[in-house]
Formats: structure tokens, sequence, C-alpha cells
């Protein structure tokens, strides 16, 4: 970015000497958000269509997450486990009451509901079944998080790489491949692990037909079916979680993060009926999991994403996002596919053209932050509270940009 003052380059250049190297910020600084509008430190104002990869999802400094968050901040931050509160009590409660789960495990990521899940899967496996059936399926281009088990849970090599050894009993089928999935299952699956959309896979839908195989394979095996919505859960799609467009698919057990917290740190890990009461004392835990202050703002989140009203207005943004994205391509003539679905929308360029980081850039300069998922794949996460005029601008340079790529 051009133009920079001083303290703002000062910033990005400490940034770079005292953070690992693991991740190649933009060259900005934000210091504060409204909405779905950020400032950088120099006052420069963008329109958020990324809101923190499906995190904010009501937005920057939404009044009601605030005041929750404030409210409970001034009575209690932590107890641990040892111990209740009422924060997490009732947040469990809700989401039980709003999903087909019977019991929660609360933890602070996604990878962390994930990590739960597998030793969910893996114990009620080792309780139930031999030894040789403790194999988690999972599918090419998903994504799952970045811990050992999770990494290795995602099946693809460039998160793997360097990283061995990798612990076994994972097992990789390619998304959407009934054929491949039918020859991959036998006795020795324990669980099927799968996005309802995968995220950073380029944002792929699983084919219902595909999710509701997966589920009668996992009942003629005696498997577990683990959706992961962490990305596509908690109302992006206009449904509290997105194997819910889909019949006859219900899972076993699923995970929620990013939007549960608006930009606190959550997990949860939600199991059904059989797996609900698989951990016993000590078997799994997390100091901060079901913080109260992270609880708080949770609760405002459920609130508001289970309401009707919402989830239709959640359907009716990611529609005029899809238009806007047919609109730029009619004109241009530059993607392959758009797809997704709700407020979860992915755009591939035509040819294996690549140019996503380059595109994703011209966008910051025209003050639009968007997402890629992967080097040929548009990624639009905005917050779901976007206003549609605030949507129309954004696309307008988005489509402005685009022009200069055609
Ligand atoms: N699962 C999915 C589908 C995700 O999109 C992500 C993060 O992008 C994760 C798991 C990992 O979540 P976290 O980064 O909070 O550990």
């Amino acid at each position: 970015m051009a133009n920079l003052s001083s303290v703002h380059s000062q910033l990005i250049e400490m940034g770079h000497q005292y953070y690992m190297p693991n991740y190649n910020p933009r060259n900005i600084v934000f210091a504060e958000g409204l909405g779905s509008r950020l400032r950088d430190i120099d006052g420069n104002e963008f329109i958020d269509l990324s809101s923190g990869i499906g995190v904010n999802c009501l937005g920057h400094q939404n009044p009601e997450i605030v005041a929750a968050l404030t409210k409970q901040a001034e009575k209690l931050w932590h107890t641990s486990n040892i111990y209740f509160s009422e924060p997490p009590i009732q947040l469990a409660r809700e989401l039980v009451e709003h999903t087909f789960a019977e019991k929660v495990f609360f933890c602070n990521s996604g990878a962390e509901a994930n990590e739960a899940a597998i030793k969910l899967a893996r114990k009620f496996a080792s309780e139930h079944y031999p030894p040789n059936k403790r194999t988690i399926l999972t599918f090419e281009g998903s994504f799952h998080g970045r811990t050992i088990a999770t990494m290795t849970a995602t099946a693809q090599p460039k998160y793997q790489s360097g990283f061995g050894p990798l612990p076994g009993g994972f097992r990789y089928c390619p998304i959407n491949n009934t054929d491949k999935l039918q020859e991959l299952f036998d006795e020795e699956i324990c669980a099927v692990l799968i996005e309802p959309i995968q995220g950073e896979g380029g944002v792929v839908p699983a084919e219902p037909k595909f999710l509701q195989e997966a589920r009668r394979l996992c009942d003629e095996f005696d498997a577990i079916l683990i959706y992961d919505e962490i990305q596509s859960g908690m109302g992006r799609t206009g449904k509290l979680l997105a194997y819910e467009w889909v019949d006859n698919a219900e899972p076993d057990v699923a995970t929620i993060a990013k939007a549960l917290g608006a930009g606190m740190p959550i997990g949860a890990t939600l199991a059904g009926a059989r797996l609900a009461d698989v951990f016993s004392f000590g078997s799994h835990g997390s100091t901060y999991g079901g913080n109260p202050v992270c609880c708080a703002v949770a609760r405002v989140v459920l609130e508001k994403i289970t309401k009707k009203s919402f989830q239709s207005e959640v359907v009716k943004k990611g529609e005029y996002m899809f238009e806007r994205l047919n609109g730029i391509n009619n004109q241009y003539h530059i993607f392959k596919e758009i797809r997704g679905r709700g407020m979860m929308v992915g755009a591939q360029f035509l040819d294996d053209r690549n140019i996503a980081a380059d595109v994703n850039e011209a966008c910051l300069e025209a003050k639009v932050l968007i997402l890629q998922a992967g080097p040929n794949v548009l990624r639009f996460l905005p917050a779901m509270t976007i206003e549609i005029d605030e949507l129309a601008l954004a696309f307008d340079r988005v489509g402005n940009v685009l022009k200069k790529f055609a």
C-alpha cells in the first residue's frame, strides 16, 4: 500500500520483526471497526466482506454484543471448569434447544472443537468396537485446523508438509465422489468428518446426495457422522447449521466456532444422543473452555441468528451477492463458477488463472476487504448484518477491480 504514515510503517516493521513469520499479513494496521467498515490507523476506511474469516458475523462493535460483553466483564471473567458459572450453562442449554445435540463441550477455537470431536469418535469406538475400527474418513480439499490431529484430518498436503510423523488412522476421499466413498468405507471406519461446505478448500458445497450417502454408510457400518460447521454454520447459509438444508443427513456430532463468538474466541463440540456421555471425568478438557465473557457474547449471537427474520435476510443478501457476481461475470466472463450458499460465496476463475491473490490485493487498494480460498477462488464472507447498499457499493468496487483482470 502506498502512502502509509510513518507510525503505520513502523508498526508493520515491528510486526514483521516480532511475529513468527507464519502469516503474511497485508501492509495495513487496523485501528477501529464499526458495522461492516474498518478503519486503519491513518483513517482510511474499508468495506469489510471478510469479517475476520467468517468470524465477525454481526459486524464490528455490534452494540448488543458490546453490551453483553461489558456487562459480563464487570461481573466475572473466568472460573475454570472446576466450578460452574451461568453463561456457559445457559449457552449450552440454548445450543441444545436449537440443534440436534443433547450435550455440548466448550473450547476456544475451531481446531480444538474438531480435536474434541476426533477424540469423542475414537473414545466411542474404543468402548464399543475392536481395535481395528479407529479410522476417520475425511475429504480432499478439507480444512479442519492446525493441531497435529486436525491438520492430519485436513486432507491437503500443503498444510501437512514438514510436520511429520503424522498420527495414523485417517483415510482420505475425494469430495462428492460417491463411488469412491463407497469403495473407501469399510469396518475400519469409526467416523466421517466433513464440512457441509468446504471453506478454505474453495467454497465447495458437499452435494446433498453425498451427505445422505455418508449418513447411510455411517449407519450401515456403525460409524459416527461429524460435521465441521466452523465456517458454514452459525447462520451463515440462512440456517443455523448448513447441513439443515439437506434432508436425512443429521450428524452425530457437529463442531462450531468462528461466528459463534462473533470475534471472541470460543468453539463448541455438539454431541447427539449416542455420543453425549462418551467423555467421562478427566477424559478431555480445556482451561478456558466455556469462558463466561465469550459465552455471554455467544448467547446474543445465537439469539439473533436463530430468528427466522434474520435467517431470511441472510438468504436475501446471499441472493444479492450471487446476483452481483453473476452480473460481473456476464460483463467480463472471468469466472468458471460462482458457488456456495447464503452469505458464504466463492467465485472460481476460469482456466486456472490463479489470480485470486492479485485480485485480492487490488481490492484492498480499492478499499474493500475480500478473501481467497486457494489461488483461484475469491471468497466472500461479509458480516450477516451488512446492509444491502453497503454490499452494493462493495460489489461496485469489486466489479471495477475485476474489469482490469478481464
Ligand atoms: N474448520 C473449518 C471448516 C475452518 O474453516 C477452520 C478455520 O478456518 C477451522 C476448522 C479451524 O478453526 P480455528 O482456526 O479456529 O482453529
